[in-house]
């Protein structure tokens, strides 16, 4: 049996017809940038965070949208911003783009999230915003930082590329991942829990000024079509992604909660086989619901032998992420060096990703768990028995 890493037909299939019919929909207005589809997504997308009707801005990328937030920070050249080395490349990236330095902080080695406890310890008078990650699908508990945040006049970024439609629960609210600090950046690239099909973004702020600004941003800083109150960049959002996407948003609620269970199956898996001793799975921390965009467990030995018995086998893993970013090589100029961020550091050593998507079924993770028991436990076993 294979298992591929992601396999998009199983959810888009339950709904072909829906999206065929918005993209003909799309084609006969010939209207393929902004406009009213992404308005309409937009709104829609406000609803579902909670948040003001005006304040989701779509965007070309999850990049992008990174990149419009901090725009609209007026991040300089020099100003310091603090994030996670463990991440996709884009989060350092855009604030690197910009001529902002990147200040890492080490990650928590059990959410695999920016260690929240050190952040206002890496605060400096350069500092003009921190950059956490909802990474693979959980939250960053900002509560924690967000009214000292305030007090001090730096700006929260939220990267919530992974984690549209992850909370965390409170007696008396919940949190949206993207809604908590200043400004959210979502992502809508295909693999994305809810991903287009093609690249889209989107950023969002519940203060009007900063979406007002977001939104000029967008198209060149012009408030009004050739008029420019200042110098923004092109990255729109268009009407077929956003058609589609307003689509899947319907179906994300249902998705995640699916994500969900195959989350608690593999840890049942993982404990039913006795892989506990090889194997870390990953938890969901307190508070959190988790809609796990990656399920990333941790191999405490031979991750990569175990990776080529896998795919040996058909079963598709992957690594997120091989190198901390304070080790690749375009951040040499940072000054960082190995063991500055021995939990990230680690991680990338022993982080292995498993499939985890809406339409996998039981038997395939049935198939993973045993197939990665039958590495550990059971090769084991034999070489006991003949030693
Ligand atoms: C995907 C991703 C991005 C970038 O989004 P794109 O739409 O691919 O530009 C940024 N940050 C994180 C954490 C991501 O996973």
């Amino acid at each position: 049996m294979t298992v591929p890493i992601l396999d998009l037909k199983r959810s888009f299939n339950e709904i072909h017809p829906e999206i065929s019919a918005a993209v003909e929909r799309v084609f006969a207005t010939q209207g393929f940038v902004l406009g009213r589809e992404v308005e309409l997504f937009e709104r829609h997308c406000a609803k579902y965070l909670e948040l003001p009707e005006d304040s989701c801005v779509g965007c070309a990328s999850g990049t992008d949208a990174l990149l419009l937030a901090l725009m609209a920070i007026d991040l300089k050249p020099g100003d310091e911003v603090i994030t996670t080395p463990f991440t996709f490349f884009a989060t350092a990236g855009a604030i690197a783009r910009l001529g902002g330095v990147p200040v890492f902080v080490d990650v928590d080695p059990e959410s695999y999230n920016i260690d929240i406890q050190h952040v206002m310890d890496k605060i400096t008078p350069k500092t003009r915003a921190v950059l956490p990650v909802h990474l693979f699908g959980q939250m960053t508990p900002l509560e924690e930082i967000a009214p000292k945040l305030k007090e001090r006049g730096i700006a929260l970024i939220e990267d919530a590329a992974q984690a549209f439609g992850a909370v965390r629960v409170f007696p008396d609210r919940i949190d949206r991942a993207g809604t908590v600090g200043d400004i959210g950046c979502y992502s809508f690239f295909p693999t994305k829990n809810l991903g287009g099909c093609g690249d889209g973004g989107m950023v969002v702020s519940k203060d009007k000024a900063i979406a007002d600004r977001l939104r000029r941003l967008r198209v060149h800083g012009a408030g009004k079509t050739y008029f420019h109150d200042e110098i923004g960049i092109n990255s729109r959002l268009d009407a077929l992604q956003a058609a589609i996407l307003d689509i899947k948003l319907r179906h994300l609620d249902e998705w995640n909660e699916e994500r969900r269970k195959i989350a608690e199956f593999y840890k049942l898996l993982f404990k039913a086989n006795g892989l506990h001793e090889y194997v870390t799975v990953p938890e969901e921390t307190a508070g959190n619901v988790h809609i796990w965009h990656q399920y990333s467990v941790r191999v405490k030995e031979r991750r990569d032998e175990l990776m080529a018995f896998l795919e040996g086998k058909g079963i598709a893993v992957r690594v997120y992420y091989p190198l901390s970013l304070h080790l690749q090589p375009c951040f040499r100029y940072l000054g960082y060096h190995e063991g500055d961020f021995p939990q990230s550091e680690r991680l990338s050593l022993e982080i292995m990703a498993l499939p985890v998507y809406p339409g996998l079924t039981e038997d395939e993770q049935k198939e993973v768990a045993e197939s990665i028991a039958e590495f550990f436990v059971k090769q084991g076993e034999k070489s006991q028995r003949y030693s």
